[in-house]
């Protein structure tokens, strides 16, 4: 039997290193989003029904999605956000099941779906999360100031723009209430793997709950 575990963390509280962690024990990722990223390509229908709900100035000179200029549009105005979402949402969420179901048919024993608003979806019953039914989720956590300290290392922003973005999600200690599953990743790596390592030992012997 295939197990369906939905992954989810914060801003750069260390998801796609548990991901790929996770890819070593054989478990098979699909990654909400690539898939994303992929739907939106250049010539798709989805990026030809974003460009006539906003306008041609959300794509570039290529005909690809500007997503700055697409984010700029969505980040301040909920009303343009859910519009969005109804155009990307489905397709989205078609690929991830038709992903599952393949891998289902190969026998694959552990599938993650690595899905970035897993809980908050699970909280609005929007998403992913309100179509998909998972066997467990698993949250990756990280105090705030880890956050903070790892996207200024890693993205280069300055603290009140750090700050500015882990603050606009819902809080990982929020997420940790709802998990089934936490992944402590405030220590090392290697603190992280053997956790890991303990996780898929539990997912694939016992009930995932
Ligand atoms: P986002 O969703 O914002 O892309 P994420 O949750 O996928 O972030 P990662 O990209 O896995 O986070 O990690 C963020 C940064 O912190 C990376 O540069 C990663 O190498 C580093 N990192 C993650 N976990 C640890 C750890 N336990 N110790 C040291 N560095 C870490």
């Amino acid at each position: 039997m295939t197990i369906c575990i939905g992954l989810s963390g914060g801003i750069g509280s260390g998801k796609t290193t548990v991901a790929d962690m996770l890819k070593t024990h054989g478990a098979v990722v699909i990654d909400a989003d690539e898939i994303v990223r992929e739907v939106q390509s250049p010539g798709s229908p989805v990026l030809a029904e974003i460009a006539e709900a906003f306008g041609a100035e959300v794509l570039d000179t290529n005909g690809a999605l500007n997503r700055e200029a697409l984010g700029s549009i969505v980040f301040r105005d909920p009303e343009a956000r859910g519009r969005l979402n109804r155009i990307v949402h489905a397709p989205v969420i078609g690929e991830m099941v038709r992903r599952l179901y393949t891998a289902r048919d190969q026998g694959e024993d552990l599938v993650i779906l690595d899905i970035p608003l897993l809980f908050e979806g699970q909280q609005s019953r929007s998403g992913a999360a309100a179509i998909i039914q998972f066997d467990a989720t698993v949250l990756v956590w990280a105090p705030e100031s880890l956050q903070i300290e790892r996207q200024i290392s890693r993205n280069g922003y300055g603290r009140d723009e750090a700050e500015r973005r882990v603050r606009a999600q819902l809080s990982l200690d929020e997420k940790r209430a709802m998990a089934d599953h936490v992944i402590d990743n405030s220590g090392s790596l290697d603190d992280t793997a053997q956790q890991v390592a303990g996780l898929v030992e539990v997912l694939v012997t016992q009930d995932a709950r």
